[in-house]
């Protein structure tokens, strides 16, 4: 029985890993479950689920919780604040953590669940572009292993060799190579970009996923931040990571070995089968996932992605070329313009804008340790808010 802590309940991903589980009471068993604000939202999941502990990230939602859970005759533990969610992450009540908090609010539990020694099934990218030597450094010490939940990744994992350990050149791997199913405006004159709305972007054409998420695949952002992500889960170089647009999103990424082999992993675009390969692995079980109809589909098709128009993506491998700081630093700006897209009308095109200043403005710096981390964060989000108000005036 894998005893689970699921950060990030009430998201898409959450709600995937939940159905996984669901169908698999034998196999897997609900220890807490956390979210970030929706209390109604989080006692429904604790009346399927009966938790042991269920945490809002929101202190001042505390009293609402444990009401909500009382109400319900539940005799769920209700806990508050991000350090309770660290708590959670590190469990000795758990063996496996599903850290799908969306963005840097997910770092310090899923730095948490590494160092812990849980196997981390990691769906918050933004963890490991924020910090990913800190992420290795803390799972090397706890002695766990993380499992990609990434479609890409998870695809990329599924095709490398036996006993991998992050060295392409020892695997006989000449390159990995992303697909993108190239968002909504894939095809839209860039002239268009500027007057397009949240609501427009969030409609993903094949997947259906957070908000965040949505609106970084429009921009290309999100397979940026899969490139730096690719870089840390497998220890590729730059150069060895490619991306492809592939608008069927059926092949979820592909892995070129140096006898001229590309192996790839194909499936209906249900984040369930990532959740129960991972949830499973080694073993297989069944994702409830709709069966991919070869027959149905027909074609597959792959293209060049559009640099000009898409900028995010090239912003991200600079930072990653640069090391150091900078992928916090394209992370912390990407979060506050996508935000601020959302929210407050920034235009889609300035998202990007706003990512290239801030990276231009802030020094480049080594990443020692937490603190750095977090310091640089708060940094660039200062920066990207004053960009963000220059861009609105
Ligand atoms: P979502 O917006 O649907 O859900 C986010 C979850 O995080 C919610 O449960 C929310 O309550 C919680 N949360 C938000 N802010 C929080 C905070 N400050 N503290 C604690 N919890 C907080 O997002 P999602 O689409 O499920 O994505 C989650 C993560 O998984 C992201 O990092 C995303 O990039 C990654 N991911 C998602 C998909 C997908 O298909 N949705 C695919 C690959 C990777
Ligand atoms: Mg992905």
């Amino acid at each position: 029985m894998k005893r689970i802590a699921l950060l990030g309940a009430t998201g898409s991903i959450g709600r995937s890993a939940l159905d996984v589980i669901a169908r698999h009471p034998d196999r897997f068993h609900v220890h807490a479950l956390a979210a970030g604000r929706q209390v109604p939202a989080l006692v429904d999941l604790c009346r399927r689920f009966r938790p042991r502990i269920a945490a809002i990230a929101d202190p001042a939602l505390l009293a609402s919780l444990a009401q909500g859970l009382a109400e319900h005759g539940l005799d769920t533990e209700a806990v508050a604040g991000e350090q309770a969610l660290t708590a959670i992450a590190a469990a000795p009540e758990t063996d496996t953590v599903i850290a799908a908090i969306v963005g840097s609010a997910g770092l310090a539990s899923t730095l948490a669940a590494a160092r812990a020694g849980k196997t981390l099934l990691l769906a918050n990218k933004e963890a490991v572009v924020m910090a990913g030597e800190l992420l290795y450094r803390a799972l090397a010490e706890g002695g766990g292993r993380l499992l990609p939940i990434d479609s890409e990744h998870n695809a990329i994992f599924q095709c490398l060799p036996a006993g991998f350990d992050r060295d392409l050149a020892a695997a006989g791997i000449r390159r990995l190579v992303l697909t993108a199913s190239g968002g909504p405006f894939r095809d839209l004159p860039a002239a268009e970009l500027a007057a397009v709305t949240p609501t427009q972007a969030c409609s993903h054409p094949t997947w259906s996923m957070g908000q965040k998420i949505s609106v970084d695949s429009a921009t290309l952002m999100n397979k940026g931040l899969e490139v730096i992500e690719a870089h840390w889960l497998f220890g590729a170089a730059p150069d060895q990571i490619d991306v492809v647009v592939h608008p069927q999103s059926l092949v979820h990424s592909l892995v070129e070995y140096v006898d001229g082999s590309m192996l790839a992993q194909l499936g209906s675009p249900d984040m369930r089968t990532v959740l129960a390969h991972a949830l499973a692995w080694p073993e297989r079980i069944d994702a409830g996932v709709e069966r991919l109809d070869l027959l149905r589909h027909g074609r597959l098709d792959f293209l060049a992605p559009d640099r000009q128009r898409f900028p995010c993506l090239d912003l991200a491998y600079a930072a990653l070329r640069a090391g150091g700081n900078a992928s916090c630093v394209l992370n912390a700006a990407n979060e506050v313009a996508v935000q601020a897209f959302l929210e407050a009308g920034l235009s889609f095109p300035d998202i990007a804008a706003v990512v290239e200043t801030v990276l231009a403005s802030v020094p480049a710096a080594p990443v020692q340790d937490l603190a750095s981390i977090l310091e640089c964060d708060s940094r660039a989000r200062r920066l990207a808010g004053v960009e963000v108000s220059r861009r609105l005036a």
